[in-house]
C-alpha cells in the first residue's frame, strides 16, 4: 500500500515522431515519465541528437529526473524487396539471402524473398518456420538448398521490404553485437546516454563484450547496460546474463514470437523474481497498452497486463509504439500512470514477499538492518547518500514501503536512479560535511512535502568512492 503522492513504479516510453516535440515531451514528463527510449532500429543520428537534447532540456526546465535509453538493434534480420509480395497460404515460394552480386547485377527476382543478413539459412532444418512482422505471416521450410529455400505459406499476408523476420529455435550464428551496433553505440557514448540496451542477447560474453566497448571508448561515467531477453537462448542462460548485466529487460515482442507465447507471462515472472533477488532492475515492455495506438483508452485486458506487472514488483513498465508514433503518446504515459497509483494504493500490493534472502555481503546486513528498522520505527523515509547509486540499490531491491531518498553529487548517477523502483533522487553540489549532506536532502523532502516535522527517517551512509565502509546511522526524529 502506497500513502505517498509519489508513484514507486517507474515508466519507460520510447520517443518518437509523436513524442518529440518539446510540448508532448513536457507533458508526458508531467505525466510521470522516467526515461526516455531512443530505438536505434529506427531514425538517423541527427535526429536522435537533437531530441535527445530536448529531453536534457525539458526535463532540466520542469526540475524532473529523466533518465535515457538507447536500445540497440542487435542482429534483427529484415526482409530485402522491392516491391511487396502478396503470399497466400499453401503458395510456395523461394527464400534468398541478398548478396552483394545480386544487388549489383540488379538480378533480383521479384517473386523470391530476401534476406538482409548473410549464413542464416544454411543452418535451418525442413519443417522449420521462418516468421515475418511480428510473425503475422508464417512460412514453413519444405526444402533447404542452403544459400536458398523452399517453403510453403502457412499464414499468408503481404511481404513488405525492411519488416522483422524470426526464425524460432534457430541457433543462429550472427554477431549479437553487429557493425550498426557499434556505429550506434558510438553515438549513444559520445551523447552520454544512461543506458544501453542491447537486444537478442544470447549470454552473459555478449554483455562483457559490450562492456569492454564502453569502456574502451570512455574514461568514466559509463552507461548501464540492459540485457533484453527476447529469445531461447537468453532464456536458458539467463541466470548468467542476470549476473553479468546491470539491467534487464523483458522484451516480450520478440520473446513472444520466438518462444511459445503462452509461456510468456510465467517467463516474465521468474525473470522478475531473478533479477529483484540479484538486486538487478527490470523493465517489462512490449504492447503494454499497444490498443492505445488507435485508441483514447486501452482494453480491460491491457489495463490487467500493467497491474499484474506491478504487483510482481518490477522496476518500469515499458511503452513502446504507444509513445512513439501512435496517436495518443501523453495519455498512454498518464493512463500508465494511474493504474501505477491506483495498483500501489491497494492491498494487492502488499502480497509480496518473494524475496529469499541469500545474503552474502556485509552492504545487504546494512541496508537489511535499514530496511528491519524503517518497518519497527514506522519511518516515513531510508534517507541515503549514494554517490554510485550501488546503496540506493540495494534498498530499492527490498521493495520498502517507506519513501526511498536518495542524495548524490554524481550526475550520473542521479540520471541512472530514474530507473529504480521507489527511488527518488536530489542532486547536490559535493559536500564535505556528510552530516549537512542529509541535512540539505531532508530539507528539500520537507518543500517538496515528503517528509514533515516528527517525521522519524532512517540514515545510511554509503560507500564512500574513497573505499569508507557502509554506516547506518540510525533513526533520527525531524524538527520544525
Ligand atoms: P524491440 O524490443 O522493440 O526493439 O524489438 C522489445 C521487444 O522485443 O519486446
Ligand atoms: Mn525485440
Amino acid at each position: 500500500m502506497n500513502k505517498y503522492k509519489q508513484k514507486r513504479t517507474k515508466i519507460v516510453a520510447t520517443i518518437g515522431p509523436a513524442s518529440e516535440s518539446e510540448e508532448v515531451l513536457k507533458k508526458m514528463m508531467q505525466s510521470g515519465l522516467n526515461v526516455a527510449r531512443f530505438n536505434f532500429s529506427h531514425g538517423e543520428h541527427s535526429w536522435h541528437k537533437q531530441v535527445m537534447t530536448r529531453v536534457r532540456k525539458v526535463s532540466e526546465k520542469l526540475n524532473v529526473n529523466v533518465g535515457i535509453l538507447a536500445d540497440l538493434q542487435g542482429p534483427r534480420i529484415r526482409v530485402a524487396v522491392e516491391k511487396e509480395i502478396v503470399v497466400k497460404s499453401g503458395d510456395k515460394i523461394k527464400i534468398c539471402e541478398i548478396d552483394s552480386k545480386s544487388k549489383k547485377d540488379n538480378s533480383i527476382d521479384a517473386k523470391i524473398v530476401y534476406l538482409d543478413k548473410k549464413n542464416i539459412l544454411e543452418g535451418l532444418k525442413k519443417g522449420q518456420d521462418i516468421l515475418i512482422e511480428d510473425g503475422l505471416i508464417k512460412l514453413r521450410i519444405i526444402k533447404n538448398n542452403k544459400k536458398s529455400c523452399q517453403v510453403k505459406v502457412i499464414d499468408g499476408g503481404i511481404i513488405r521490404n525492411h519488416k522483422g523476420v524470426n526464425i524460432p529455435g534457430a541457433n543462429l550464428d550472427i554477431d549479437v553485437i553487429t557493425t550498426k551496433d557499434k556505429k550506434d553505440l558510438d553515438f549513444a557514448l559520445k551523447n552520454d546516454v544512461d543506458f544501453v540496451a542491447l537486444s537478442f542477447v544470447k549470454n552473459a560474453k555478449d554483455i562483457k563484450r559490450l562492456r569492454k566497448i564502453i569502456q574502451k571508448k570512455k574514461k568514466s561515467h559509463y552507461p548501464q547496460i540492459i540485457a533484453k531477453i527476447e529469445r531461447q537462448e537468453a532464456i536458458d542462460n539467463l541466470d548468467e546474463i542476470i549476473k553479468e548485466t546491470d539491467a534487464i529487460m523483458v522484451a516480450r515482442g520478440d520473446l513472444g514470437i520466438e518462444m511459445d507465447q503462452s509461456r510468456v507471462i510465467i517467463l516474465q515472472k521468474e525473470i522478475i523474481s531473478k533479477s529483484i533477488k540479484c538486486v538487478k532492475p527490470v523493465i517489462v515492455a512490449t504492447q503494454m497498452l499497444n490498443s492505445m495506438i488507435d485508441n483514447p483508452r486501452p482494453t480491460r485486458a491491457e489495463v490487467g497486463d500493467v497491474t499484474n506487472a506491478i504487483i510482481d514488483h518490477v522496476d518500469a513498465v515499458m511503452l513502446s509504439g504507444e509513445s512513439a508514433t501512435g496517436k495518443y503518446p501523453t495519455e498512454s504515459v498518464s493512463i500508465m500512470s494511474k493504474i501505477i497509483e491506483k495498483t500501489e494504493e491497494s492491498i494487492y500490493d502488499d502480497i509480496y514477499e518473494a524475496l529469499d534472502y541469500k545474503i552474502k555481503s556485509e552492504y545487504a546486513v546494512v541496508v537489511k538492518s535499514a530496511y528491519e528498522l524503517a518497518k519497527s520505527f514506522d519511518a516515513e523515509a531510508i534517507c541515503m547518500i549514494s554517490i554510485s547509486g550501488f546503496t540506493a540499490k540495494l534498498v530499492s531491491h527490498f521493495r520498502p514501503e517507506q519513501q526511498i531518498l536518495v542524495a548524490t553529487n554524481n550526475k550520473k548517477t542521479f540520471n541512472q536512479l530514474s530507473l529504480l523502483w521507489g527511488v527518488d533522487c536530489y542532486l547536490f553540489e559535493k559536500q564535505k560535511n556528510l552530516s549537512v549532506f542529509i541535512d540539505k536532502l531532508v530539507k528539500k523532502a520537507k518543500n517538496d512535502k515528503k517528509l514533515e516535522k516528527d517525521d522519524k527517517i532512517i540514515i545510511i551512509i554509503g560507500r564512500s568512492p574513497a573505499g569508507k565502509k557502509m554506516r547506518l546511522i540510525g533513526v533520527k526524529k525531524i524538527s520544525n
